[in-house]
């Protein structure tokens, strides 16, 4: 480990994971070294002081001869080949939001952006979480976003940025907010039930102008009149 005058730590790092010098693709191990790189990964903070972290990776030749993968750079699950981030500062991100800290807030936090943290927290979300049981009655609202913005079409014209989207949610059920989907149009509303009714057992379509109706008089939407 270095530390500068300004306290800040540099770790350099190595991998004592046997398996990291295994070929992905046929898993014989290589001791052929073609060259070194060394990579930035960003990883928990640890301290007061900055810490940086350079792991000097190696990059293999794979041996094998039916082998069709020639060369392979050493990587451990932590951090698979391309990861720039630790999986253990990416499920810690992944936590605090999950506590009900914000993204923004977070990202502020730790050495990495709002799309990062976002990204991890997605993730974190879709392993834990499962599809809700279909709703009795699906409750629509609508909500506008900020100012009017406008945005250059291909053939250089402007266009308007929409600035609704509709909300839904499991209005009789406990299931709360199932989503979400901009515009608030009855093709809107089909469009997103189109959406999730793909991979469902029933082959049976909404019927579109039930959902138009029952829009048009802002009623709450009985599954039951869905198909
Ligand atoms: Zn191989």
């Amino acid at each position: 480990m270095q530390q500068r005058e300004s306290g800040e730590r540099t770790v350099h790092v190595v991998a004592a994971d046997p398996s990291a010098s295994a070929c992905p693709v046929c898993g014989v191990f290589s001791t052929s070294v073609r060259q070194h790189r060394t990579t930035r990964p960003k990883d928990l903070p640890y301290g007061e002081a900055p810490l940086e972290v350079r792991w000097r990776t190696a990059q293999y030749r794979c041996r094998e001869p039916r082998c069709p993968r020639k060369a392979f750079t050493e990587s451990i699950a932590e951090l698979p080949p391309g990861a720039r981030v630790t999986g253990r500062l990416r499920r810690f991100a992944a936590a605090a939001v999950g506590d009900g800290g914000s993204v923004a807030r977070t990202a502020q936090r730790l050495p990495l952006s709002w799309p990062t943290v976002h990204r991890a927290f997605v993730c974190y979300a879709d392993s834990v979480l499962t599809e809700p049981a279909p709703p009795a009655v699906l409750g629509t609202d609508e909500t506008r976003r900020g100012r009017p913005r406008w945005t250059r079409t291909e053939a250089g014209g402007w266009e308007r940025r929409e600035r609704f989207e509709t909300n839904f949610v499991d209005l009789a059920g406990d299931a709360g907010p199932l989503g979400q989907t901009a515009g608030r149009t009855g093709a809107a509303v089909v469009r997103w039930l189109d959406a999730r009714r793909e991979g469902c057992k029933d082959p049976s379509g909404w019927s579109r102008g039930v959902v138009r109706r029952q829009l048009r008089f802002r009623t709450p939407l009985r599954m039951k009149h869905l198909n």
